[in-house]
């Protein structure tokens, strides 16, 4: 539990409580007025982190509400935070980019020169969102994702995943210098990086629920089972009942009759309301919440890329990552460009996933999403969803 204790030491240091470490893992706390209220300690306050309390310690753990206390605490702040990455020493760059960057570009139908490249600072988004998905059960989880501003480009996983790694590491935290900021330049469109964040963010939570959603649809399936038994159980033997009585004559086998239809119609309709009760039990709700921002500033080695198809010309940037020595994927102007295959455009050159420039399927024109949007020109029909899920629908909050 030495995390928890670290995070709680830190938090009431800048709070201005004066704190002693206690062993076996715990803490000894001077708070000052507005911690005890928000906390309900006294004045001097032990705490204990571990399995074993110092002598007469209150035990702070993840269970229970002391978290939420904490974060009432902490309030908005580090909601947001711009931050350079200064690599301890300089790192080279690849000796070799043309190579690197046949790694990552994959251009179907046109080619590209490597025309220029040189070391700047760019400007990295690293957003952290919080989803709740809720029905029977509940999961949480955290989504980071990585945009360079300088590029137009989404940080693959594992891009994002090492700049944590570095930056959680022994790197003293530094603020932005004006120098970085002059090279880093204006921040791209606020409006495109939005929706595209949000398409990403929808395939990376869907994508995190997918073993919840199997577990979850195996229970309900479970539950229908058997309420469906059950209830075909009782409905066989009143039908049995009703046509063993078929050929009995008189008032009372009519009566009869008629008892054990009604017996049929009420456990038809109590069948249908426990399929409803389950459809509501599991009906899935997902809540995205946007928790924290780091705005990074970030050395990179710049490739211009010249791109050519027919008679156009568009000259693109990737970046090389000198913190974790990695290629950054080439911008994808329409589709979540997860693969590293990408199609060009004629009129404006756009790089799309291979979705982007697919044939219509009711008619057969090919067009450019990036260019006309999802419906096809000639016959107005919707390109259906880029994503092949049948998943639920969820909400963004
Ligand atoms: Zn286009
Ligand atoms: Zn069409």
């Amino acid at each position: 539990m030495g995390a928890l204790r670290d995070f709680v030491a830190d938090l009431l240091d800048s709070e201005g409580a004066v704190i002693e470490p206690v062993e076996p893992d715990g803490l000894d706390v001077l708070a000052p007025d507005q911690v005890r209220a928000a906390m309900g300690w006294p004045e001097l306050a032990r705490l204990g982190f571990g399995a074993q309390l110092p002598a007469g310690a209150m035990p702070i753990a993840l269970e229970g509400d002391w978290l939420d206390r904490f974060g009432a605490l902490v309030g908005e702040r580090g909601r947001f935070a711009e931050r350079q990455l200064v690599l301890p020493a300089p790192v080279a760059p690849p000796a070799d980019p043309e190579r690197r960057l046949n790694g990552v570009l994959d251009l179907r139908n046109a080619i590209w020169r490597l025309r220029d490249v040189r070391p700047m600072v760019t400007r990295c988004l690293l957003l952290v969102f919080r989803y709740t998905a809720t029905s029977d059960e509940r999961r949480e989880g955290l989504i980071w994702l990585g945009f360079n501003t300088g590029t137009g480009t989404f940080l693959e996983d594992d891009m994002v995943d090492r700049l944590r790694h570095v930056l959680a590491n022994n790197m003293e935290w530094q603020a932005p210098d004006l120098d970085a900021r002059a090279q880093a330049g204006p921040i791209s469109d606020a409006s495109i990086l939005a929706e595209r964040t949000r398409a990403r963010l929808d395939h990376l939570v869907r994508r995190d629920l997918e073993p919840f959603l199997r577990a979850m649809r195996r229970r309900l399936d479970r539950d229908c089972g058997r309420v469906y038994e059950y209830h075909a159980d009782l409905r066989r033997s009143a039908l049995t009942t009703r046509s063993s009585l078929r050929y009995a004559t008189g008032e009372k086998a009519e009566a009869d009759r008629k008892r054990e239809s009604m017996r049929v119609a009420t456990i038809e309709r109590e069948y249908a309301a426990k399929l409803d009760d389950l459809r509501h039990n599991y009906a899935l709700r997902v809540k995205v919440d946007w928790v924290q921002g780091l705005v990074l500033f970030a050395h990179v080695h710049r490739y211009e890329i010249l791109i050519r198809r027919r008679k156009g010309e568009r000259i693109v940037a990737i970046d090389w990552h000198p913190a974790i020595r990695m290629m950054e994927p080439p911008l994808c102007d329409w589709g979540l460009g997860l693969e590293r295959a990408r199609l060009v455009c004629d009129d404006h050159l756009h790089l799309t996933d291979l979705a982007g420039q697919a044939p219509c399927p009711s008619c057969g024109k090919a067009w450019c999403r990036a260019c006309q949007g999802s419906a096809c020109p000639r016959c107005k029909r919707m390109t259906p969803p880029r994503q092949k899920s049948n998943l639920p629908v969820k909400e963004h909050a």
